[in-house]
C-alpha cells in the first residue's frame, strides 16, 4: 500500500535545518478522485543546495540571438518586464499573530495586505465547503489529510513539507497543533491550499502561446556533468528542441528564447516572453550541488527532481541560495501565484510519474531572475541533478531527455 518515496540527505556546505519525518497519504481517501496516491515520504534535512546558475548574475556582454521575431508590431510598453531589479530592502516586516484562543473567528485571507493571522484548518475547511480534516493513523507523526473534487493534501504539524496528491509541496509555515486543532497560516490557505483544493484547473485558449526557456548558453555554460564536463546549457537546449514540436502537435505557438548555443540574458529572456505574449513561460534546467570551498569537490549523493515558482509576497522561500529572501516583494509575477502553483504541480507530477525520480518538491524562490518579472504563469523546473553520477548518465541518454520533454507536452494538452 505505501511506497518509499524518498530520502534527503545531508548537504556539502553544512547548512541543514530541521528533519522531518513521515507523511502518510492514504490511497482511497473517501471521496477522492482515484488520483490519490499512496505514499510514505521520509524527508530528512533539507538541503542548501546551490545549483547551476540560475541565480541573479551580472549582465552577461552581449546578447547574440533575440530567437524567433513574431510579425505584427510590437505592443509592448510593460516596464515590469525590463526593469532591472535593485538589491532588496532589508527583511522581513511580517509578524506572524499565533491563536490564543479556538474561539477565534475565521479570517478571511482575500485581502492583498500582508497576511499574518493563522486559522483553524476546520473552520477554512467548512467555509470552502469541504469535509473536515481527517487525521491519519498509522503515521509515526501527526498528519492530516484534507480533500475535495481536486485531490488530497496531506499536512504534517510542525513540518513546512505537504504533499498534494502524493507529490510533494512546500508550505511557507509549519501547521501547528493548537488545543485540539489544527491551526494553518493564512498565506498557506490562501496561496497553497485555495489553489489546490478549489480552484478549477488550469485551462488554456485555442490561441495558446508559450514560451520555453532553454537554460544558460554560449559562455553561461551552466553546470557540468559530473562524469564527463559536457555543460548543462547543452541538455537544456536539446530537451527544448525535442519538447517544442510535441507542444506545437497539442495546439501551442512555441517560442524558444535561444535555438543555439548563445548567450541570452536573463533579462531578455523576460521580454522574450513579453514580445511574444507569451500565456505560460517555463524555463528548463538541469541541477548541481555546491562545490565545497576547500575541496572543490560536489556533493554526488543528491538527486531527483524539482520545480520552483515564485515566493508569494509575505511569504518565506523554499530555498534562497544564500540570496537575502526579502518577504515584502511585490514581484510582477505574483500576480499569478495561484497559477503558478497549479501549473508546477502539474507539471512537476507528469515529470514524476514519467521518469519515476526522486521528488524533491514543487518550491518556491526569489532569486531567479527569469521568473521575478514575468507577467504569465511561469515555472522553473531542474530536470535532474549533474553532480549526481547516475542522473548525469541518464540526463545524458537521449531517451531521457525525450522522456522529459513528453511528459511536460502531454501535461499540457
Ligand atoms: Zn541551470
Amino acid at each position: 500500500m505505501f511506497k518509499f518515496a524518498g530520502l534527503r540527505r545531508a548537504g556539502v556546505i553544512g547548512c541543514i535545518t530541521s528533519g522531518r519525518g513521515f507523511v502518510i497519504a492514504l490511497k482511497g481517501y473517501a471521496g477522492v478522485a482515484s488520483a490519490t496516491q499512496a505514499g510514505i515520504i521520509f524527508s530528512g534535512a533539507l538541503l542548501f543546495l546551490a545549483g547551476c546558475a540560475t541565480q541573479p548574475s551580472p549582465p552577461p556582454e552581449t546578447i547574440r540571438e533575440a530567437g524567433p521575431v513574431i510579425s505584427s508590431p510590437l505592443n509592448w510598453t510593460n516596464p515590469a518586464a525590463v526593469k532591472e531589479f535593485a538589491p532588496p530592502p532589508p527583511r522581513p516586516v511580517t509578524t506572524v499573530v499565533l491563536p490564543i484562543s479556538t474561539n477565534k473567528p475565521a479570517v478571511t485571507v482575500s485581502n492583498p495586505a500582508p497576511v499574518t493571522t493563522w486559522t483553524s484548518l476546520n473552520r477554512w475547511a467548512a467555509a470552502h465547503n469541504l469535509g473536515a480534516p481527517h487525521r491519519l493513523t498509522g503515521s509515526p507523526v501527526t498528519s492530516y489529510a484534507l480533500g475535495s473534487k481536486n485531490g488530497v493534501m496531506v499536512l504534517e504539524i510542525s513540518s513546512h513539507e505537504a504533499t498534494w496528491n502524493g507529490v510533494e509541496i512546500n508550505l511557507g509555515f509549519a501547521p501547528e497543533f493548537i488545543d485540539g486543532e489544527v491551526f494553518l497560516h493564512g498565506l498557506d490557505l490562501q496561496k497553497n491550499l485555495e489553489p489546490l483544493l478549489c480552484a478549477p484547473p488550469l485551462a488554456f485558449g485555442p490561441n495558446r502561446v508559450i514560451v520555453i526557456d532553454p537554460g544558460h548558453g554560449g559562455s553561461n555554460t551552466g553546470t557540468t556533468n559530473v562524469l564527463d564536463r559536457r555543460f548543462e546549457k547543452e541538455f537544456t537546449l536539446d530537451w527544448a528542441k525535442r519538447l517544442a514540436p510535441l507542444l506545437e502537435t497539442n495546439g501551442w505557438k512555441v517560442f524558444l528564447t535561444r535555438t543555439s548555443d548563445v548567450l541570452v540574458t536573463n533579462s531578455y529572456r523576460v521580454t522574450f516572453a513579453e514580445m511574444h505574449r507569451a500565456d505560460l513561460f517555463i524555463s528548463l534546467h538541469f541541477n548541481s550541488t555546491e562545490r565545497e570551498k576547500t575541496t572543490g569537490k560536489r556533493d554526488e549523493r543528491t538527486s531527483g527532481l524539482e520545480t520552483y515558482c515564485i515566493t508569494p509576497t509575505a511569504m518565506p522561500s523554499t530555498l534562497t541560495r544564500g540570496f537575502e529572501d526579502n518577504w515584502s516583494e511585490i514581484l510582477p509575477n505574483n500576480a499569478f501565484d495561484a497559477q503558478n502553483l497549479q501549473l508546477a504541480v502539474r507539471i512537476h507530477s507528469a515529470l514524476l510519474r514519467a521518469t519515476g525520480m526522486e521528488d524533491r518538491g514543487v518550491r518556491r524562490s526569489r532569486f531567479d531572475t527569469v521568473l521575478r518579472g514575468q507577467n504569465r504563469p511561469a515555472i522553473l523546473i531542474e530536470g535532474g541533478y549533474l553532480s549526481n553520477p547516475a542522473e548525469a548518465k541518464l540526463i545524458e541518454s537521449p531517451e531521457y531527455r525525450q522522456k522529459l520533454a513528453e511528459a511536460l507536452a502531454n501535461a499540457l494538452k
